[in-house]
Parts: C-alpha cells; structure tokens; sequence
C-alpha cells in the first residue's frame, strides 16, 4: 500500500519545523511496510488534489501567510472539494486560519480559502505557550507548542480538544483546534505529528480507508519513547498525572 502525500509551500509555511510532519508520515507508514510519496508544491505550482491522499499546509508568518494567500486562491476549489471528499488535511496555525473566511490583521484584511466557516483576528498580545489537550481523537493528551497573534472563532465546529495548558484558539474558549470531516486544523506546531503519533495515526487510518475503501487498522508501534516524552511534558504542566507505562501496554 502507498500514499501520496502534498506538502503545500514548503518554501514559505514552515514555521517551528512543520516539515517534520511530513517526515512522520512517511516513517509511521514505512514501519508498517508501507510506501509514501512526497510531493512537494511551491508557489504558483499547479496542484492536482485528486491524486493526493494527504495534505500538509504548514505555518507561516503574517507576511508569508499573504504571499500565499494569492497562490491559493488559485487552487481553492480543488482544495475545497478535496476537504468534501473526505480527502485528509493537516493544517497548522498560519495554514488553519487561512482555511477560514478571513485573516485581520492589526493592518489589513487577508482573505481566507471559505473552506471552513471560521475566522481569525489579531490581537496585541501574542499567544505564546506550551499547550497540552484532551482530545477525543486519541487516549493520550495532544503536547506541543503554539505562537500566535491571531485569535480563531470556530462557531460551531467541533474543536480538536479541550486545553489542559496553554491558550488555544482565543485564549479564552478553552479549546483548540478544529476537527472537520477529515481535517485537523490546528495552532500546535512543534512539529506536532512526531510528538503526538496517535494523531498521525488517526490521519493515516482516515487516508488509507478513503484510498483503499476498507476500514485500516493501523499496526501498533512500540511508541515508547514518545510515550516517554509526552509523559514528562504533560506532567511538568498539568497536574491531573497519568501514567505512561499503561499506555504503551495497550499498544504492545
Ligand atoms: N501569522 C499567524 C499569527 O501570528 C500565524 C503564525 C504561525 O503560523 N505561527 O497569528
């Protein structure tokens, strides 16, 4: 089995190692005996959604966020209706909020692709933090980290997890992130897949069922260090504990 997966604008949303996401993908799947591609997509590349089984499109500052904004525009209705089809999307701060109806910042107004009925403003105070979750998607909290000016309303869409530590969409909601269909929009860079192998699970699960029309349950891997990290960074910020050794039972 072999997915293909598009990492959109490496070359301007790469923020805190975005990249690194990518690398996930590939080495969970080749773990498992399983092939990936990796096509990159540079600015004004023209994109064919219909071959890809999973998209990255990463974070970016204010300024990158604008450049890309325009390329975007270009592919936003493949994009969209890749997003409808179940296609498989991970993106991250700058990338999350570009999937919404618009961007304000402190000096202008950067249009958004509309795929999600959201938005983001700017405020001064920068959202700087290590975040924790509990999210419904995996048994272990989401860790990583966020740096963001702008504050995202996500109405009634369903958030990816409730924060444990840190600020979130706003700071103020307690949640972050948003999960929709088979996207996961969300401010964790970090980058958050290596750090958090069940949420790269749950997105490869979701590409290899929508490619090869079965439900796929995905091999267990060991995880142990990772299990090792998550542990001593939830606990160092959060003072609900849990132990790692019964998670990586489970998994072996
Ligand atoms: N430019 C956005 C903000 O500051 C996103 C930054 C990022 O991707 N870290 O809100």
């Amino acid at each position: 089995m072999k997915l293909t997966i598009g990492h959109l604008y490496p070359d301007l949303l790469n923020l805190y190692g975005d990249r690194g996401n990518i690398q996930c993908f590939r080495k969970r799947l080749a773990w498992r005996g399983m092939e990936a591609e990796v096509v990159p997509f540079f600015s004004g590349d023209t994109i064919d959604f219909t071959e890809l089984d999973l998209v990255l499109l990463g974070g970016g500052s204010d300024r990158e966020q604008e450049l890309v904004c325009g390329y975007l525009k270009e592919i936003r209705q493949s994009l969209k209706e890749y997003v409808e089809n179940d296609g498989v999307l991970l993106a991250v701060c700058g990338g999350y909020q570009l999937l919404g109806n618009y961007y304000k910042t402190d000096k202008k107004l950067i249009e958004g692709l509309e795929i999600l009925d959201i938005y983001t403003e700017w405020e001064p105070e920068r959202l700087v933090s290590n975040l924790i979750l509990n999210s419904p998607l995996v048994k272990t909290p989401i860790a990583g980290f966020e740096n963001h000016g702008g504050r995202t309303y996500i109405g009634n869409y369903t958030p990816l997890g409730k924060v444990a530590f840190g600020y979130g969409n706003t700071g103020k909601t307690g949640y972050e992130g948003v999960v929709y269909k088979n996207v996961i929009a969300t401010y964790l860079h970090g980058p958050l897949l290596p750090k958090n192998p069940e949420v790269c699970d749950w997105l490869l699960e979701r590409a290899l069922k929508r490619k090869y029309g079965e439900e796929q349950k995905l091999m267990p891997l060991s995880d142990e260090l990772e299990y090792r990290a998550n542990e001593y960074i939830v606990n160092r910020y959060n003072d609900r504990k849990y132990v790692w050794k019964e998670k990586i039972k489970k998994h072996t």
